[in-house]
């Protein structure tokens, strides 16, 4: 089926005057899709000529690409089940512990959870997830399993990458064979958690991660929460072995903390040393102090993504399950206030550059993008202003 969505607008460029940016320029256009792809995109005096294609109108909506969480767990989801507040733990490994104990009793089915917070996101217009999903002895690849059969119910909904995560340490639990069978069984990223304060085992936990990434030739997703000087330690090594390895644009650091605790000179040198290694860092925008210093690894040339983490889970009682919450929390933190900064700010949810003379959109790019009532993405952005409609490989989703 060819489909034209007509009446939409695309940012071209920024609207300047003495040096201040009051807002964008906007094309009117319309994009036509086949089979999922961008077949073309026309202005809007090419429409009218147009007379075989299926026609949306898009009611003179901002058109944005498609908005993705970078940083969820499918198999933690508590949604659906009655209120109960966390339980009060003394540190990490009683949490996890009593987490397998109380995700086995649930009263809701794993698949119940999962769906209630894919359609949670999806309401807010996310249409690609990168989840976690737990593999160690204790669950095996049961996470794996049903989180792949309710994903295959979404096929024409979302796209995903799926994270074999060691939540409990890869040492600690005894899990590289549980890895590496959930890798063989479909999840396409290695995860890690701290090398040091999990595993207590620097060389042989990242040297097992790396080892798992070569073999299957498959991302890394490292959880790193280590602080000071095991920050420093647990860096050096990713990079060391990044560089041995030529794991380049391969690389991501979530959560990554210790950031803040460098000096400015280390700063510096680690930060032009992630840029060259291409390591992203993924933060879910904590409010307790420990969120790294996300905009000055911007502007040292890494790229930094965005995800919500924990929404209503065994970890926390927060997260609503809308990234562009995050977002906007984001860039209140970092004090992103000017109408380039905060269109910029929506990179970290879309991985992709925004402003071009053409517009983003080009022929061959899946047909994924996102429809806002907005002036402009800084409005978006810094408004909260809802998604009205999302379309995933030209379905429409939301
Ligand atoms: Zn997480």
């Amino acid at each position: 089926m060819k489909t034209l969505l007509k009446n939409v607008r695309v940012e071209t460029s920024y609207l300047t005057e003495n040096d201040f940016t009051y807002g964008t320029a906007t094309k009117n256009i319309a994009v036509a899709f086949e089979n999922g792809i961008i077949t073309a995109v026309f202005t809007s005096d090419q429409v009218d000529t147009k007379t075989d294609y299926t026609i949306i109108d898009g009611q003179n909506a901002l058109i944005l690409p498609q908005l993705r969480e970078m940083h969820v767990h499918f198999d933690k989801s508590k949604l659906g089940i009655p209120w109960t507040p966390i339980e009060p733990v003394k540190n990490r490994v009683e949490r996890f512990t009593k987490e397998i104990a109380y995700l086995k009793n649930a009263p809701v089915s794993f698949s119940q959870r999962m769906e209630n917070l894919i359609h949670l996101e999806l309401s807010y217009g996310v249409t690609h997830f990168r989840s976690h999903i737990d593999a160690h002895p204790a669950v095996g690849q049961s996470y794996l399993e049903a989180a792949q059969a309710v994903l295959a119910n979404y096929q024409d909904q979302l796209d995903y990458e799926l994270v074999a995560f060691p939540q409990h340490g890869l040492l600690l639990s005894h899990a590289y064979n549980e890895m590496k069978l959930a890798l063989q069984n479909g999840a396409n990223i290695v995860g890690g958690v701290d090398p040091i304060s999990i595993d207590n085992n620097l060389e042989k936990s990242l040297n097992q991660t790396f080892d798992l990434a070569t073999q299957f030739d498959v991302p890394i997703d490292y959880h790193l929460h280590e602080r000071g000087d095991d920050a420093r330690k647990a860096f050096a090594k990713i990079l060391a072995l990044t560089e041995e390895t030529n794991w380049q644009k391969r690389v991501t650091i979530s959560h990554a903390y210790g950031l803040r605790d460098l000096n400015k000179s280390e700063q510096a040198e680690l930060f032009s040393r992630l840029a060259a290694n291409q390591i992203t860092i993924i933060s879910s925008i904590p409010l307790d102090f420990v969120i790294p210093p996300l905009t000055k690894l911007k502007q040292a040339g890494v790229k930094t993504q965005i995800g919500c983490d924990n929404i209503y889970d065994c970890w926390s009682p927060f997260g609503n399950g809308d990234v562009m919450n995050k977002l906007n929390r984001y860039a209140e933190m970092f004090d992103l206030t000017s109408q380039k900064e905060l269109t910029e700010s929506l990179e970290l949810v879309t991985d992709q550059k925004l402003i071009a003379p053409n517009g983003w959109l080009k022929s061959g790019m899946p047909a994924n993008f996102t429809l806002v009532n907005a002036t402009s993405t800084a409005e978006f952005v810094a408004r909260k202003l809802p998604v009205s409609a999302s379309y995933f490989k030209g379905n429409k989703v939301k």
